[in-house]
This record gives structure tokens, C-alpha cells and sequence, in this order.
């Protein structure tokens, strides 16, 4: 019997989750990314210093916290296979909750995920319709089109909502309106040790950012290299800066964590959707009689673990479980 299709637009945790769950119920699966990668904002940068050595940043998620059981029997299997692992129990005093972070940086744990799938990536989705000959069809953006029997999206719920106004499925005007906090980040690859104190993460330390992460400290990198996120506040004011005088700003804001080091490299990287303002009360949205479900952080929390449990509830939903 041929099994049914599914489509699955977004290959970050949520449409990773989802994938492997439809997968494992025997669906034949496919997961389209733009990104020349998979992971979404759990992303991972390499920045060469002009001496040739290769600094590791996470530049979107920095660490995640486990509340839910079944997330934490998932984290239990990616600490047991060494993709995973507990970096602290709080940044200035020891809270007794693990923050956990993926060997080798953010993006690691998504690439795991991705494992045995079959990920286009480099894929730029431009719109689901209904099909001819198939339930859905999705088109993407080299002009070819795959039939399929349902479709996930997890993309930020504004890019899902332009991908799919071409199914004629309507959707709660809540939904639809879901807005989004920006981060703008610098990402400083810098000559020796920060100051920034054992474990090597700070959270709202000032007026300006949300989190400064050492990825030395954190294990991710032999360089020296440090994120800083600006918070949303500073993020909306400055989003419309031009690059350098953006730079100018976050980098003299960053200074006095740097010690006594300097900045050899700096990157300069903006997440307009970075964090949903505003959470949907259940884990996806199915429309369609479960053949076009909505799914990704904006449903069951704006971390790490509300994006792993909407891809695993929209996973389930669309089999029917
Ligand atoms: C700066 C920043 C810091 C964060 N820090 C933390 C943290 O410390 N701890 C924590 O728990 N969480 C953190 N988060 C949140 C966490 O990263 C997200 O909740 C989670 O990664 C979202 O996963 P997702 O699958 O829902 O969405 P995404 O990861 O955004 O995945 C959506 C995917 O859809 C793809 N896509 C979009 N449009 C198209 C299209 N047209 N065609 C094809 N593909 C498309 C995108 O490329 C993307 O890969 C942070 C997020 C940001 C941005």
C-alpha cells in the first residue's frame, strides 16, 4: 500500500518533531527549509578571525529548560546519545533547574534530528493550494510542485499565514495577528578571556540586552567569542539602523563586558521573528480535517520545549492520533 504523503514546511524543532513523528507512523515524509541549513533559530555560526582560527556562536537559541515529562524523556535520549548536555543550574546562583545546551552548538541537536529524514534544504516554499490530483499541493521556488495528502507548516505564524492564503482555509483572526519581538545581535569573536563570570551567561544584565552568552565557557567554542542579544525594546527602536551605525551602538554597549579583551571579528544579525508576544492555547491549529495544521513555537511556549512539543502534537494530529 502506498503510505500517505505529507509535506512539512519548516525544518526547525517544531518541523523536525513533527516529521519524525509522521515518520515513525509510517508516513512518507518530506521536510522543505529556505535555510541553506536545518534549524531555524536554533542556529549555529562558525566566524573565522583574519588569524585563520574558526570561533562557534549560537546566535538564536542559547540553552533550554525542561518543565514537561515527555520533553524531558526526550532530553534524557539526547543526553544518552551525547547530543546534548547540562551546562548549568543558573547563571548567578544555582537555582537546582538544568539548563541544557547541544554538543557543538544549538545547531547540532536539530542536525540529529534531522538524521535519516529526507530534508530539502536551500527550499523556499512560495505557497500551498489545493490540488489537482492530490489534497494539497506545495510549490516551491525553482518553479516544481509536490502533491501531498496533508501539510505542516511551523514557519513564524506570519510566514505560514502568506504561504497558505492560497489554500482558501481560513483562519482565527488571533491567529493571523500574531506579532512577534524582534532580537538584533552581535556576535564578537575577541582576543582573550570576557569577564563575564563562571557558568558564562548573564540575562537582562543592563538597559540594552537580554543575554550575554560566553560560548567559550559554555564549551562551544576554543576561541573566545561572545553573543549578545539586544532586548526587544532596543531591538524595535533600532531595528530600522543601518548596519554600521547598529554595530556602533551594540558594540560600545558591549565593552564593558569584554575585560581586557578586544574584538577581532563582529557580526551584526537581526531575527525579525524572534520570539511570538503572544502564545495560541493548544499545541498546533488543524483546519481541513487535519490535513493543514499549523504548528511551531507561537502554540506551546516561545522556547526551545514549547517548539518541540507543538511539532510532536502536530505530528500526531495529522495521523489522526
Ligand atoms: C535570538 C533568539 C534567542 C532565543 N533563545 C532561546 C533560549 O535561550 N532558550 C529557548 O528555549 N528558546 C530560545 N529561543 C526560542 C527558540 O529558538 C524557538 O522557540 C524555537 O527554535 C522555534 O522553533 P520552530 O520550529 O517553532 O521555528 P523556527 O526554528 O523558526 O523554524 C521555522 C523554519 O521555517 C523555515 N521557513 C520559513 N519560511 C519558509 C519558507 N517560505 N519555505 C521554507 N522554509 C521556511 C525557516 O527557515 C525555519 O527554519 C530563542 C530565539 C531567538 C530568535
Amino acid at each position: 500500500m502506498t503510505p500517505p504523503r505529507v509535506v512539512v514546511v519548516g525544518a526547525g524543532l517544531s518541523g523536525l518533531m513533527a516529521a519524525r513523528t509522521l515518520a515513525s507512523r509510517g508516513w512518507s515524509v518530506v521536510v522543505l527549509d529556505k535555510g541553506r541549513g536545518v534549524g531555524g533559530r536554533m542556529a549555529t555560526r562558525r566566524i573565522t578571525t583574519p588569524d585563520g582560527r574558526t570561533a562557534i556562536l549560537d546566535h538564536g537559541a542559547q540553552f533550554f529548560t525542561v518543565r514537561d515529562e515527555r520533553f524531558a524523556a526526550l532530553v534524557d535520549e539526547w543526553v544518552t546519545a551525547g547530543v546534548v548536555r547540562e551546562w548549568c543550574r543558573g547563571f548567578t546562583a544555582d537555582d537546582g533547574h538544568p539548563r541544557y545546551v547541544a554538543n557543538g552548538g544549538m545547531t547540532a541537536l536539530t542536525k540529529h534530528l534531522a538524521n535519516g529524514l529526507d530534508v530539502r534544504t536551500s527550499t523556499l516554499v512560495f505557497a500551498v493550494k489545493p490540488g489537482e490530483t492530490s489534497r494539497w499541493t506545495v510549490v516551491v521556488d525553482d518553479g516544481s510542485e509536490l502533491d501531498t495528502d496533508a501539510v505542516v507548516m511551523t514557519c513564524p505564524l506570519p510566514q505560514s499565514y502568506s504561504l497558505t492564503v492560497t489554500t482558501g482555509v481560513e483562519l482565527p483572526s488571533e491567529l493571523l495577528l500574531t506579532d512577534y519581538d524582534r532580537t538584533i545581535g552581535l556576535l564578537a569573536v575577541i582576543d582573550g578571556p570576557s569577564n563575564i563570570a563562571a557558568p558564562g551567561g548573564l540575562q537582562n544584565p543592563d538597559e540594552v540586552f537580554s543575554w550575554i552568552g560566553d560560548n567559550a565557557a559554555k564549551g562551544i567554542s576554543t576561541v573566545p567569542a561572545i553573543t549578545f542579544h539586544a532586548n526587544p525594546e532596543w531591538s524595535a527602536a533600532h531595528w530600522d539602523d543601518d548596519a554600521d551605525t547598529g554595530l556602533a551602538l551594540l558594540t560600545a554597549a558591549a565593552s564593558p563586558y569584554l575585560g581586557n579583551a578586544t574584538i577581532v571579528t563582529r557580526e551584526y544579525k537581526k531575527w525579525r521573528f524572534a520570539t511570538p508576544k503572544k502564545l495560541w492555547p493548544e499545541p498546533f491549529h488543524a483546519t481541513a480535517e487535519g490535513t493543514l495544521v499549523f504548528a511551531g513555537d507561537a502554540f506551546a511556549g516561545p522556547k526551545v520545549e514549547g517548539a518541540v512539543l507543538s511539532g510532536l502534537a502536530a505530528g500526531a494530529v495529522v495521523t489522526g492520533a
